[in-house]
């Protein structure tokens, strides 16, 4: 199992660094520079009190990366190892997926420096709310919206909208301070599930483009959290064969396919896919180089690198994770021909409808299940065939093609803002 480590912002910049030099000397090298680098980081020191009586001092972060197409969108991500260089690479990723997604948000991040699997459902209630009593300067909807990422969910989203109300002393029904709630408070149908609905759809396009089809395609997924389970249930829903999953815990191959649904329920009840019975216990390094067709990784950081991309019998690589992939896998995969849907086209659907719900909210509309799930197929689609065309027509690979859109529409608002915001 590799390890997520500060290597995500080196990817970051270097994704970015070419980027930029494609776009050579179309947009003045100041605001490359200027795009490099964050426009704000902030580390804060939460001191929660525990249900064990004492005060804890747990570090977070929020980083602002770029409000040049409107206010900074990122999750909250809750990890023991995720540090400040971590969240200003997630930062600046969302940057980049916002402007290629198309939706006015720039980019932001934050970080909690706590193990969410280590705290009592109590405990993180209270560290949320501690984290949001901290950050509430950094929360507007006009200044940064966060959602949820690894570590957080629905439900943690709701308690930040709950304390924003307590300083505010009304309901935040006037504009979104946060999204991917419960759609009882504000949330929208189909956000939980958007991001691994994203990650099918554009595998899906790829499998197209190369002349297959979803239908029967084996899919491997690494990680079975928000993204990774979403993202199983909606390739079943579309015809796909998954024959690999993995969590931290447990990683499972079954060539004849995997029965999703019961896997699902042996997760919602005992939070992990160990024991679950299916299929054969394999090693986490062992599962990204079986035999299949797609390999979705949705867990983390740094997966697929210089040392084993030669190894992946994958023909399309689905980034539904952030980073899953080092500068020098993709190296090796563009050179073996494994089609790449980089992270900021592949997992950007729960943007997208955190955008929905971001407007809905503010509209003070109610959007159905089914128009929420209409305008992101219809989205995903269209951004995949822009870059799929772009990578075709400049002989770029994906990654570039997609890094290259967003950068230029993100430079593009620079040079309208008509100065260097
Ligand atoms: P999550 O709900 O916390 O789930 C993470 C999953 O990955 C869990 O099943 C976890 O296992 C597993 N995992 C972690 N490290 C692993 C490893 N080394 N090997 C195998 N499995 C591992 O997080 P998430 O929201 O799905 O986010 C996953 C990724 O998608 C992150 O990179 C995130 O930034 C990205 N993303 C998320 C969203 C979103 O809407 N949530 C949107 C865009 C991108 P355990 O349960 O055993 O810990």
């Amino acid at each position: 199992m590799k390890s997520e480590t500060t290597s995500m912002l080196k990817s970051a910049l270097d994704n970015f660094d070419r980027a930029s030099a494609l776009l050579g000397d179309e947009y003045p090298s100041d605001l490359m520079q200027k795009l490099r680098y964050p426009k704000e980081r902030t580390e804060l020191r939460l001191s929660p009190q525990f249900s064990d009586g004492r005060v804890h001092t747990i570090t977070a972060f929020i980083v602002h990366h770029s409000d040049a197409l409107g206010p900074c969108k990122g999750g909250i991500r809750m990890s023991s190892t995720v540090t400040l260089d971590d969240v200003t690479a997630l930062a600046m990723e969302m940057t980049w997926k916002c402007a290629l997604i198309g939706v006015p948000f720039g980019g932001g991040k934050s970080g909690i420096v706590a193990d969410p699997l280590a705290l009592s459902p109590d405990d993180k209630q209270i560290l949320i709310r501690s984290f949001t009593r901290n950050a509430r300067r950094n929360i507007h909807p006009l200044v940064y919206v966060p959602a949820p990422d690894m570590g957080t969910n629905e439900r943690d989203m709701g308690y930040i909208k709950d304390a924003i109300s307590y300083s505010l002393g009304h309901a935040t029904t006037q504009g979104s301070y946060v999204t991917g709630k419960p759609v009882i408070l504000g949330g929208i149908p189909g956000r939980r599930e958007a991001t691994g609905r994203g990650v099918v759809l554009t595998a899906a396009e790829a499998l197209g483009a190369l002349g297959g089809s979803i239908k029967g395609a084996r899919v491997i997924i690494q990680g079975f959290g928000n993204v990774g389970a979403g993202a199983a249930e909606a390739f079943v829903e579309m015809g796909a064969n998954v024959v690999g999953v993995s969590d931290v815990d447990e990683a499972l191959y079954g060539a004849d396919g995997l029965d999703v649904a019961a896997l699902l329920a042996h997760v919602r009840k005992t939070r992990s896919l160990q024991g679950a019975g299916q299929g054969r216990v394999v090693s986490h390094d062992a599962l990204l180089e079986m035999p299949c067709d797609v390999l979705a990784p949705c867990a983390t950081a740094n997966q697929i690198t210089g040392q084993n991309a030669a190894r992946i019998q994958a023909k399309i690589i689905a980034e539904g994770a952030n980073g899953p992939t080092s500068p020098e896998a993709d190296a090796v995969l563009n050179q073996r021909g494994v089609y790449v849907i980089p992270d900021i086209l592949c997992n950007a659907g729960g943007v997208f409808v955190s955008y929905l719900e971001y407007t809905q909210e503010t509209q003070q509309e109610q959007m159905t299940r089914e128009e929420v799930l209409a305008r992101l197929d219809k989205r995903m689609k269209e951004k995949f065939k822009l870059v799929h065309d772009t990578a075709a027509a400049r002989k770029l690979p994906t990654r570039q093609a997609a890094m290259y859109l967003a950068l230029r529409n993100v430079c593009e608002a620079h040079v309208a803002h008509g100065a260097l915001p």
